[in-house]
């Protein structure tokens, strides 16, 4: 089986699985109030019957009623701990449907009994009760079919016989119609059950959708603010970040720092070891250059071999620090340049700037007092920083 096809077998099975623990939660949901309407129906059955036949065969009845409802609560307790568990768990699926059947045997034998020893009217009356539980469970079984055939066909198949083979027309109508109703409440609580299932379904299908959508909205994220080589954040990024960390460090007194870098002589690099020598380098300097970056800081692609280090809450000491580092690390580590002239291997120049005041300052502002410190280290021979401080007012007075 090949991975999609796997991937979407699996996919399937666990919503199979999924809406069947929805359809076996909502049978548990719904098994309650069946119980308590049994709980008084059959005392009343009892009762009356009692008073029919005066036989203790009616108690007898209703105790077995009460077990049967006892086992029922003990197995739907045990049920819904095991469900919160373990999710679905087709054997007491089984099980539940077991006890609903001990249930439908115990209304079926009332039924056959009552319908033995009634009336005309007494019997409708009894049709009319079995036929109103069947219907409920309907509604309540038809989650999962087996639980609503084991219920409903014990509770009226006994009836439908005695009735059947009364040798009295009224009730061998009473029989058919009882038939036919049957029939028609199976066909009604089939198509439930394919409705719950097809809703269940439906809403599977629309969280897996938002999910997945919600992951691509992400991902698209994530590609829109990442440099598609190194892997920093790429320019828009920065622009955004630098943007809103500068209308900070307007109404604050924390200083912020500006790290420009460039590759030094990396041209003669690509012309002597190739464009994919170059974008192998610029990949390890930026990892170089992510590392040190601090916590809060942002290390970026400016664009081509020049790269910005956006440092907030940081005095020119600490980032010249930083970018001292940097230049160490990257020289040390070393990615060979015959052509450079001023060292073996590949180096960088960086530029510093800080503004340590609360003043209002533009990102060009920053970017211009870092970009003219890179300037100036390029200048004094490369594979160096330079660095600047003071405030804004000395790059707008140039
Ligand atoms: P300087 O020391 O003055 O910075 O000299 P330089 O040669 O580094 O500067 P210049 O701006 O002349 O050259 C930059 C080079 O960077 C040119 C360009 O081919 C190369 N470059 C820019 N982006 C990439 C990239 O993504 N991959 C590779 N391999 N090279 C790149
Ligand atoms: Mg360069
Ligand atoms: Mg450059």
């Amino acid at each position: 089986m090949r991975r999609n096809d796997r991937e979407a077998f699996d996919s399937a099975r666990s919503k199979h699985e999924r809406i069947e623990r929805e359809m076996f939660q909502h049978l548990l949901d719904n098994a309650t109030i069946p119980l308590v309407g049994s709980g008084i129906g059959s005392v009343l059955v009892a009762g009356a019957m009692f008073l029919h036949t005066r036989s203790p065969v009616a108690l007898v009845w209703l105790l077995c009623v009460y077990l049967t409802i006892g086992v029922r609560i003990a197995l739907i307790r045990r049920c819904r701990r095991r469900v919160a568990a373990f999710g679905y768990l087709r054997s007491y699926a089984f099980r539940f449907a077991l006890t609903v059947g001990l249930s439908g045997c115990a209304w079926g034998a009332c039924a056959y009994l009552l319908a033995h020893a009634s009336d005309g009217p007494t019997a409708v009356l009894i049709v009319t009760a079995i036929q109103g539980m069947v219907m409920g469970a309907a509604l309540t079984l038809g989650a999962y079919m087996p639980a609503f055939f084991a219920f409903s066909v014990p509770a009226m198949v006994p009836m439908i016989g005695v009735l059947a083979f009364s040798g009295q027309s009224a009730q061998i109508v009473i029989a058919i119609y009882s038939a036919a109703f049957l029939v028609l409440l199976s066909l009604i609580a089939a198509r439930f059950n394919r409705s719950l299932r097809q809703t269940w379904q439906l809403r599977f299908e629309n969280e897996d959708l938002v999910r997945s959508l919600t992951e691509a909205s992400d991902k698209l994220a994530l590609l829109a603010h990442t440099d598609g080589l190194t892997g920093l954040a790429n320019r828009t990024r920065f622009d955004d970040v630098l943007d809103t960390q500068c209308r900070a460090h307007a109404t604050s007194d924390a200083p912020i720092s500006l790290i420009l870098l460039d590759v030094d002589h990396f041209k003669q690099f690509n012309d002597t070891h190739g464009h994919l020598a170059g974008d192998a380098c610029l990949k390890q300097v930026a990892r170089i250059f992510k590392a040190a970056c601090r916590d809060g800081g942002l290390a970026a692609r400016y664009g081509g071999e020049e790269f910005a280090i956006l440092l907030p809450e940081t005095d020119l000491a600490a980032a010249c620090a930083i970018a001292e580092a940097i230049r160490e690390r990257v020289a040390a580590w070393p990615i060979a340049h015959d052509m450079s002239t001023i060292s073996g291997v590949v180096t960088v120049s960086l530029g510093v700037a800080t503004l340590d005041r609360s003043a209002f300052a533009t990102p060009a502002d920053l970017v211009a007092l870092a970009d003219a410190q890179l300037y100036l280290a390029k200048a004094q021979g490369r594979n160096r920083v330079s660095h600047h401080v003071g405030d804004v007012r000395s790059i707008r007075a140039r």
